[in-house]
């Protein structure tokens, strides 16, 4: 079986939450158990002492199933459905790699 994935382009995530949200209704998980979850990064640029960057970084969690009652269907996995940036993408490992090429900042998950 070809293996699938999750490709996020975190340099256009806005960090709106929207794949957390979409994860959790889609499976219904309980409180504290997340598919997917978003780390806040923040940093300091010593040269400009009155600006911070900030970057949002999503990382699927080990309860990420890649929605396989979706996608067995042909539907696209929700947090991909639902991202906001257009930055989540799903395929064959060997597409999001090629697709990948391209991106500076961006996280691959698989499993
Ligand atoms: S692919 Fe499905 S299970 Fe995995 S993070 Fe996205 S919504 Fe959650
Ligand atoms: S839905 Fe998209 S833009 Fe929003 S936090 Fe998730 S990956 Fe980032």
């Amino acid at each position: 079986m070809t293996r699938k994935g999750l490709l996020i382009d975190y340099d256009y995530c806005s960090g709106c939450m929207s794949c957390v949200v979409a994860c959790k209704q889609e499976h219904g998980y309980p409180a504290g158990k997340w598919g997917i979850k978003v780390e806040e990064k923040v940093f300091m640029d010593p040269g400009k002492p009155d600006t911070v960057r900030i970057d949002y970084i999503p990382f699927p969690t080990e309860f990420c199933d890649l929605c396989a009652a979706r996608t067995s269907k042909g539907d696209e996995p929700s947090c991909v459905k639902h991202c906001q940036a257009w930055c989540m993408y799903y395929g064959t490992i060997q597409e999001l790699a090629l697709l990948m090429e391209d991106k500076h900042r961006s996280v691959l998950y698989s499993r």
